[in-house]
C-alpha cells in the first residue's frame, strides 16, 4: 500500500503531460509488482545485470528505462527489449546501440546525457560533444537507434538555486539541439531531468521526464 500511496501524493503535485520513470534499482520484484498493480508502467534501472534478471519477471507490457553508465560490451543484453536509454555519453556507445537493435530488429530510442553538475564522478558530454557527434558521419548512417532528447543530473546538494541553474543549463542544450539538429523532428522532446530531492526545481525548468527513486519506494 505504501507505494500506492508515494505514487499517489507525487501525482498531485506533477502536471499530466510529465512522464514518472520510477527507479527500481535495488528494489525487489514484489515492489516493482506493488507500483505496477497501482498503475505505474515506466520503470528504471542503473545496472545491467539488475535490469536482465527483474524483466522475465515482470509483466510484458512494462515500459524499462536504462539509466546508469553503460558499458559497450554489455548493450547487447538489454538491446531486445529496452525501451529507452537515458545514458548515451559517445559516439561509441551510441555506434553499439545502433548495432545491437538491428540485429534485434528495432529501433532504440536514446537521450544525450549531458554533463551539468559540479561533481566529477558525474558522466556526461559538453555541449561541443554533442554537437560534433550529431555532425559525424557515423551518426548520420545510423538507422536504428532515434535520439528523443536529453538527460542530466544536477550536483547533489541543498543549495536548489545551484541545482536550478544546471537544469536550466541542460534546457539550453536541449533547445541549442533542437534548433541546429532536430527542427521539425517531433520525436526530439524530453528532457529528462529531476529525482527525489530536486523533481518539483526539475519540473519549473521544464522537464519532461523526472526519475524518481527513493520518494516512490521508500529510502534505499
Ligand atoms: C538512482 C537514480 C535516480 C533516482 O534517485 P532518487 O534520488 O532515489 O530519486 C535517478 N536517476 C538516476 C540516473 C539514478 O541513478
Amino acid at each position: 500500500m505504501e507505494i500506492g500511496n508515494n505514487l499517489d501524493k507525487i501525482h498531485t503535485d506533477i502536471p499530466a503531460d510529465v512522464k514518472l520513470v520510477a527507479i527500481s534499482k535495488t528494489k525487489t520484484v514484489q515492489n516493482i509488482s506493488e507500483a505496477y498493480q497501482w498503475g505505474q508502467r515506466i520503470f528504471g534501472e542503473n545496472k545491467v545485470q539488475e535490469l536482465v534478471e527483474k524483466h522475465p519477471l515482470l509483466p510484458e507490457d512494462i515500459e524499462w528505462h536504462f539509466v546508469g553508465h553503460l558499458q559497450t560490451n554489455k548493450v547487447k543484453y538489454i538491446a531486445p527489449f529496452v525501451n529507452l536509454i537515458h545514458s548515451v555519453e559517445s559516439l561509441k556507445l551510441l555506434k553499439e546501440i545502433n548495432k545491437e537493435a538491428l540485429k534485434n530488429n528495432r529501433i532504440i530510442d536514446c537521450l544525450l546525457q549531458f554533463y551539468i553538475a559540479q561533481e566529477q564522478t558525474k558522466f556526461g558530454l559538453s555541449i561541443n560533444e554533442a554537437e560534433e557527434m550529431l555532425k559525424s558521419h557515423e551518426y548520420l548512417e545510423m538507422k536504428n537507434i532515434k535520439i528523443t532528447g536529453v538527460m542530466g543530473m544536477a550536483t547533489f546538494t541543498d543549495d536548489m538555486e545551484v541545482v536550478r541553474k544546471e537544469f536550466r543549463a541542460l534546457k539550453d542544450h536541449f533547445n541549442k539541439l533542437k534548433n541546429y539538429f532536430f527542427a521539425g523532428t517531433e520525436s526530439f522532446r524530453e528532457i529528462s531531468m529531476g529525482m527525489s530531492d530536486d523533481y518539483k526545481t526539475a519540473i519549473e525548468e521544464g522537464s519532461t521526464m523526472i526519475r524518481l527513486g527513493s520518494i516512490v519506494f521508500g529510502g534505499r
